[in-house]
């Protein structure tokens, strides 16, 4: 959304003083909120919608260890004990959100996650998604690599072989496509809009700010400027959205795959990618794992509620997939028809389908999840560019990048590396 002259130019009586304004209202920002009034810090949210209504709640759910790659390709790309740690990250993450109450809600299931490897297709015409010979087999070899090193580094996973390891109670094994699976045995799944709901109820009114705002959580502000304000102790920052002016010591900016609109230099550090999913009605199938093949390219899993969700093919339509355009496409939706066909067994069968919707996330130059100051020095801080993956990353992201923000520390994942 583009903020006309006239709204940026009119000046709103309320003003607030809080110590940390946080922009974005998305896993990452109400977690961050969280960690800050832990500490003690009077802090409000502004979110330009309102409660998740970014990539939050229009993801598919996935509460999975690791990150957009396997992990043998992780040690490649960052280094052995650096994979390492971003595993257990993602670990963390998961128990920080177990510690905060997830396991209670109604969509959550602990299920294990599971990378697979898909059979090749023969030769002729085949479905974007469906593997040639040579990809297939260097998928697998990268999923047994990635075993082996795991299990090396004191990380548990298992291993499935359509083979060996027939599962008749499920799908996408009966489909016949599976060749095999690399095994996250302790992850989960959860309806987003359902945790977030969890975590924003936590929030509690600050006494300072209560008299102007009922909630921390203000939504409908779309924050438009963030201005540098005073010196030395007394340094701090004017935060402008459309409603009130935030006066703050501290701003941690959440918004990633919107980060560019807001901070200059971030068009290429933050990167806007459409993702887009489909839910059916698939009474009479059962999936016992979540799904994620094809490098995760293409992935799905079966809700609490027995609906199975699919996303993904936007590899094969990468150069569409760009933007800001929360809009579904005839050619994604068609792949992810077809992937959703043969993987649960619809054959000619008209699919059920419930919903189809598009997301947008903000993928980083590496891969990694981005925290530090955004303009060097003493400038706003960001905490995003999860690539994909901000579920499973998101909350311990933002308590790291509170920690850090607040403490004055170097944080993990700090943005200083990408930075030219
Ligand atoms: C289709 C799809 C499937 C996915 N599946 C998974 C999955 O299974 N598991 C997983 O771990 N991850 C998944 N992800 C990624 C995950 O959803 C995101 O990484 C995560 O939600 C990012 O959280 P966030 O809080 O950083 O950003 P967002 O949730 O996008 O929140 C950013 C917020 O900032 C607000 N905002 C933007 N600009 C402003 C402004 N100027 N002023 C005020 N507010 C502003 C937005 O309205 C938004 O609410 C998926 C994403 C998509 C799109």
């Amino acid at each position: 959304m583009t903020v006309s002259h006239w709204r940026r130019s009119f000046r709103g009586p309320a003003t607030l003083d809080v110590g940390v304004c946080v922009i974005g209202a998305g896993v990452c920002g109400v977690s961050a909120a969280l960690a800050a009034q832990r500490r003690g810090e009077s802090v409000v949210i502004l979110e330009r919608h309102t409660l998740a209504s970014g990539a939050s709640s229009r993801n598919a759910g996935f509460l999975m260890r690791g990150a957009a790659c396997h992990y043998a390709e992780a040690v490649e790309l960052y280094g052995r004990s650096a994979a390492r740690d971003l595993w257990r990250f993602t670990e963390a993450n998961l128990e920080g959100l177990r510690r905060e109450g997830c396991e209670v809600l109604a969509s959550y299931r602990r299920v294990p996650s599971m990378l697979l490897a898909l059979r090749a297709s023969g030769t002729g015409l085949r479905p974007v998604w469906l593997p040639s010979a040579e990809y297939a087999s260097a998928n697998r070899a990268g999923l047994e690599r990635s075993l082996t090193l795991m299990r090396e580094d004191g990380l548990e996973a298992d291993w499935i072989d359509a083979n060996s390891g027939h599962r008749p109670d499920d799908a996408a094994w009966r489909s016949g496509l599976v060749a095999c699976a690399l095994v996250n045995p302790h992850d989960a799944s959860v309806n987003s809009y359902e945790l977030m709901s969890m975590l924003a109820a936590k929030l509690k009114a600050h006494a300072t700010i209560a008299t102007k705002v009922a909630s921390p959580l203000v939504e409908n502000q779309e924050v438009f400027a963030i201005e540098p304000q005073g010196q030395g102790q007394g340094r701090g920052f004017v935060v402008r959205a459309a409603d009130f002016a935030v006066r703050a010591r501290h701003v941690l900016v959440c918004t990633n795959a919107y980060a560019s609109l807001l901070l200059p230099g971030f068009d290429e550090l933050v990167k806007p990618r459409r993702g887009q999913m489909l839910a059916l009605d698939a009474q009479g199938r059962t999936l016992t794992a979540s799904y994620y093949c094809n490098d995760g390219s293409e992935y799905f899993r079966q809700a609490a509620d027995g609906t199975i969700v699919v996303g993904g093919c936007r590899t094969y339509f990468a150069e569409e997939e760009v933007g800001f355009e929360d809009r579904t496409t005839a050619s994604v939706q068609g792949a992810l028809e077809s992937f959703a066909r043969a993987m649960l067994g619809y054959g000619d069968e008209a699919l059920p389908i419930t919903a189809l919707w598009a997301g947008t996330m903000g993928f980083s130059p590496d891969g990694l999840p981005l925290i530090g100051p955004a303009g060097g020095g003493s400038s706003p801080w960001f905490c995003g560019g999860f690539t994909g993956h901000g579920m499973s990353m998101g909350y311990e992201a933002a308590h790291e990048a509170v920690g850090a923000m607040l403490e004055g520390r170097e944080p993990m994942f700090s943005i200083a590396r990408v930075r030219t």
